[in-house]
């Protein structure tokens, strides 16, 4: 059996069969199990779906209930009705994603970025990065499951030599590593959520590849944000690790020096100890940990909310790049220095975590691969 999806995983997702309508599922081992069927009533109005969203909707206790429900149900291994190999199955968009935000929590990273984007400046670090965890809100629209193939993208560049811009496929397309965050309940507009109330909120992680045109990006991005050289596609893995999975692999962040507003304070800030690799054609490149990061996703989330903005049911949030210390931990090409994607090639994301009673957990795959230009 595949251990990194025993009983302590049990991560959710969408899938169907030969053609069939798509369904809600979990995974053990090598199978995916159908969970209407599984839960006892196989027309059952939340699960024979093709998106998790109306499970997401149905809050903590609920989650808590089913997870209950299912980890019984499996206890003595696969049932007899609804399973399929994993070979067996098409795994689809897992839900409907509402709103999408990118953070920016990877001190490393950011430091990363800031000396190549603004090489003159003493501190890669702008002034606001320790204060507030830095992030914009990008394109639900375009976040794809894995194994979609992403087009490179076409748009506006200019390199620093030159008078004016050019038009033209991204000469300089990249990865970012990322984990997302998945919102089951949001807020209503005008209450803030409370870091310390995340786990109320927050369903479960997604591996994510925020995909992103460097040339674009760094002609487009002054003075407000990064928009065409992220938006044509991001990838996320067809599994959700719910957050209940990931209660062993909770570690504190990183001493957060200067103190952070109220808003943002926890007794703990907490983060997750989730080692990822990046496979590039085959070879893994780069063993990002997520672990190293400055912001709780808990942090993320009361940030986003702090103005009353709402949240609802599939929100993403994405965690930014994770990178660590040292040049084979970081989780973008431009942070290697050693050449961007070529049409054809192929990038994978995993990533492993600490589970219940010393297991580990997988988070699936979260691949894609790039397909020429069509302008
Ligand atoms: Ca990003």
């Amino acid at each position: 059996m595949n251990e990194l999806f025993g009983l302590t995983n049990l991560p959710y997702g969408v899938y169907s069969v030969d053609g069939s309508p798509a369904r809600c599922a979990t995974r053990l081992g090598d199978h995916v199990v159908d969970l209407a069927t599984l839960l006892g009533d196989p027309d059952d109005a939340v699960f024979a779906r093709p998106t998790l969203n109306a499970f997401m909707a149905q809050g903590r206790q609920r989650w808590d209930e089913v997870r209950a429900a299912i980890t019984a149900a499996l206890a003595d291994g696969l049932p007899a009705d609804g399973v399929h190999a994993i070979d067996d199955v098409t795994l689809h968009l897992p839900f409907e994603v509402a709103d999408y935000v990118d953070f920016y929590a990877s001190e490393h990273h950011a430091s990363n970025l800031g000396r190549l984007f603004r090489p003159d400046n003493p501190d890669p670090l702008l002034p606001n990065w320790k204060h507030l965890p830095v992030s914009y809100t990008g394109r639900a629209g375009s976040v794809v499951v894995s194994g979609t193939d992403v087009v490179r993208p076409c748009g506006q560049r200019k390199a620093p030599d030159a008078e004016v811009p050019t038009f033209g496929p991204s000469t300089r397309l990249d990865i970012e590593a990322e984990l997302g965050f998945v919102v089951g309940v949001g807020n209503e507009m005008g209450t803030p959520i409370a870091g310390a109330d995340a786990d109320q909120h927050l369903f479960g992680v997604v591996l994510f590849n925020d995909w992103s045109a460097r040339d674009i990006q760094a002609w487009e991005y002054v003075p407000l944000g990064p928009h065409l050289g992220k938006s044509f596609a991001s990838t996320i893995s067809p599994w959700v690790v719910p957050l209940a999975a990931l209660d062993a692999a909770r570690v504190d962040t990183p001493t957060q020096e200067p103190a952070v507003l109220p808003y943002l304070a926890l007794d703990r800030p907490w983060g997750l100890d989730i080692d990822l690799e990046v496979e590039w054609n085959g070879t893994v490149v780069s063993r990002p940990p997520y672990s190293s990061l400055y912001w709780s996703p808990a942090q993320m989330l009361a940030h986003l909310t702090v103005n009353g903005a709402p949240t609802r049911t599939g929100d993403l949030f994405a965690s930014g790049t994770i990178s660590g210390p040292a040049k084979d931990q970081v989780g973008s090409f431009i942070e290697r220095g050693e050449g961007f994607l070529e049409d054809g090639d192929e990038v994978v994301l995993r990533a492993t975590a600490p589970g219940a009673d010393g297991t580990r957990i997988g988070f699936g795959e979260c691949r894609g691969r790039i397909t020429k230009a069509r302008a």
